[in-house]
C-alpha cells in the first residue's frame, strides 16, 4: 500500500492492562493491533493522529505490519475520484486479510462517510451496503463513538474504557503526534460555505470552532516537549469564531476578530519559534489578519489562499462568495504588508459550465497573480453535491487535460521566478528529513519553500541556515552556511 500509516507503540502499563484483559480462547479478536491509512488532506492526517491516540486508550497498540493488524481504518478523501478510487483500489488487500482472518476489523472515516454506523445498525451508510468487507464507517466528529462501535461489530472484544475527558468530545482527545519538532493543531471543524463541488460540509458537518484557552494549553504543551513549528488546521482557519455555532456558544468576544484574538494569544508562547495556518478563505479574509502576520514575532509568511477559477462567473456557480476583484485586493494588501510573502493557491479546471473563454479568464488572471506554487485538480462530480445534482459535468476529459497542462506549464515559470528571488540570500530553515536516494537533507525555509543541502542526520528537527546557490522550479538548493 502506497499510503501513509500513523502508528505507535502503546506503552509497557498499557501492555500490563492488556494482558488481564487477554482471553486465551479468543486470541485472534484479542490481539488488539491496529493500522490507519490516511488519504488526502493535512487535516486528515492530524485526525488520524487523535484516531490513534484513542485506540490506544482502548488497549490498541500499533501493528508493526498490515498482516499483522486486526484493525484496519482508512482516513479518506474524496476531493476528487481519483481519491476515491484509490481506497476504493485497497478493498482487495482487505478481502484477502478478511479471508485469512476473519476476526480482523475494518472501518472508515473521514470524507467518503455520510453517517456513523455498522453492519449492525438499522440506517446503514451507503459504504457499508456497497463493500462488504466493512465493520463500520464513523464521521470524524464521531470519533469518540469508536469504542462502541467495535463493540457492536465484535461484542466480546475486550477494549478497555476510554477516559470521560476522551469520550467528551473530538477535541478534547489528544492526538499522537507524527513529529517532536512540528505538529498540526485543529482549532475548528466542518464547514457552513457549502461550495457546489464540495462534499465537506455533509461529510463534516457545520462550522464549530474550539476555545482559545484549549488551542493555547495544546500549544503550549507541545512547545514544552519540543515542538518548534505549529500548523493550525481549519477547512476555513480563518472562519474561526464566526459560524452560526461559535455565535450561539457564548465562547467568543466580538471586539476582536475571534482568529486574531487566537494567533495574537499563541504569538506570545516562549519557544514557540514558527506559527502557520491552511486554510483560509478568501471570503473572510480581513485585513487585520494579514496586519497580524506583517507584526508578530513567530507567524511565517506565507499563505495559501484557495482561488479555484479565475473567472467570476464560474466563481458563481462554484458558490465561492468572492470574486477576482476581491480575491485581488486581498493580494495586493498581502504583498503591501509583507511583500516577499509565498503566496499559494488551489483551482479547479474544468468545472460544469466553464467555456474556453472562462478558462482563458483563468489562465490570465493566474498568470496576473504569479503564484509562487499551486495545486491544480481537473473537476470530477463528488457524488451529493449540488454540482453533481444540478448542473452538467460539460468539459471533455481531453479538453481538462489540455487546460490542466497549460496551468502547469504557466506555474513552473511563476513559481521558479518567485524562488529566484531566493537566490545568493541565506534561510533559515527547519531540517525535516533525509531523501534516502540523494542522500540530501530536505527542510522548509520560513516561506515554506523546500530546501535541499547536504547535513548530518542530526540536523533533523533544528533550524539551520543555508545559504541558497540555485533556484529550480520546484526547489531551493544551497549549503549549510
Ligand atoms: S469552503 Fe468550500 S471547498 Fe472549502 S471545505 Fe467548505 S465547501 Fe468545501
Amino acid at each position: 500500500m502506497n499510503t501513509t500509516f500513523v502508528a505507535a507503540k502503546a506503552g509497557a502499563n498499557m501492555a500490563k492492562k492488556l494482558e488481564s484483559n487477554f482471553d486465551f480462547n479468543n486470541s485472534e479478536i484479542q490481539n488488539l493491533k491496529y493500522i490507519i491509512s490516511t488519504f488526502g488532506c493535512q487535516m486528515n492526517y492530524s485526525d488520524s493522529e487523535r484516531l490513534a491516540s484513542l485506540l490506544e486508550s482502548y488497549g490498541y497498540s500499533a501493528a508493526e505490519s498490515l498482516e499483522e493488524a486486526t484493525l484496519v481504518i482508512f482516513n479518506t478523501c474524496s476531493i476528487k475520484q481519483k481519491a476515491e478510487d484509490k481506497v476504493l483500489g485497497q478493498m482487495k488487500v482487505i478481502a484477502k486479510m478478511k479471508k485469512k482472518n476473519p476476526n480482523v476489523i475494518f472501518g472508515i472515516t473521514g470524507c467518503m462517510t455520510r453517517t456513523t454506523s455498522s453492519r449492525l445498525s438499522t440506517q446503514k451508510d451507503k459504504l457499508l451496503t456497497q463493500l462488504k468487507e466493512l465493520d463500520f464507517v464513523f464521521q470524524i466528529q464521531d470519533l469518540p463513538k469508536v469504542g462502541e462501535l467495535l463493540k457492536q461489530v465484535k461484542p466480546n472484544l475486550s477494549i478497555l474504557e476510554a477516559s470521560e475527558a476522551d469520550l467528551d468530545s473530538y477535541f478534547k482527545i489528544q492526538p499522537k503526534y507524527a513529529t517532536q519538532f512540528q505538529a498540526y493543531i485543529p482549532i475548528m471543524t466542518g464547514c457552513d460555505k457549502f461550495c457546489t463541488y464540495c462534499i465537506v460540509p455533509y461529510s463534516r458537518g457545520r462550522e464549530k470552532s474550539r476555545k482559545i484557552d484549549d488551542i493555547y494549553l495544546e500549544a503550549t504543551q507541545l512547545v514544552e516537549s519540543g515542538c518548534k513549528e505549529i500548523t493550525l488546521l481549519g477547512q476555513n482557519v480563518n472562519s474561526y469564531g464566526l459560524s452560526w455555532n461559535d455565535k450561539k456558544s457564548g465562547l467568543f468576544s466580538y471586539q476582536e476578530n475571534p482568529f486574531v484574538q487566537l494567533l495574537k494569544k499563541l504569538d506570545t508562547i516562549p519557544g514557540l519559534l514558527r506559527l502557520r495556518f491552511t486554510s483560509p478563505h478568501p471570503q473572510d479574509m480581513t485585513n487585520d489578519v494579514i496586519d497580524f502576520i506583517a507584526d508578530s514575532r513567530t507567524l511565517m509568511p506565507y499563505i495559501h489562499l484557495p482561488l479555484q477559477s479565475g473567472s467570476d462567473y464560474i466563481l458563481k456557480r462554484m458558490n465561492r462568495n468572492y470574486d477576482t476583484l476581491k480575491f485581488k485586493s486581498i493580494v495586493d494588501y498581502i504583498r503591501k504588508r509583507i511583500p516577499d510573502c509565498t503566496i499559494s493557491t488551489d483551482i479547479i479546471i474544468g468545472f460544469c459550465g466553464e467555456t474556453e473563454e472562462y478558462y482563458l479568464e483563468t489562465y490570465k488572471f493566474f498568470e496576473e497573480i504569479g503564484f509562487d506554487l499551486a495545486f491544480i485538480s481537473q473537476f470530477s462530480a463528488r457524488r451529493g453535491t449540488a454540482a453533481d445534482k444540478l448542473m452538467t459535468d460539460d468539459v471533455s476529459r481531453e479538453e481538462k487535460a489540455k487546460r490542466w497542462h497549460q496551468l502547469n506549464d504557466l506555474l513552473r515559470k511563476t513559481s521558479l521566478k518567485r524562488n529566484q528571488y531566493f537566490e545568493g540570500k541565506t534561510v533559515k530553515v527547519l531540517v525535516e528529513k533525509l531523501n534516502e536516494s540523494t542522500g540530501l537533507l530536505h527542510g522548509r525555509n520560513e516561506h515554506y519553500k523546500e530546501v535541499v543541502f547536504a547535513g548530518s542526520l542530526e540536523l533533523i528537527g533544528q533550524i539551520v541556515e543555508v545559504q541558497i546557490d540555485k533556484a529550480l522550479e520546484w526547489l531551493l538548493e544551497g549549503k549549510l552556511s
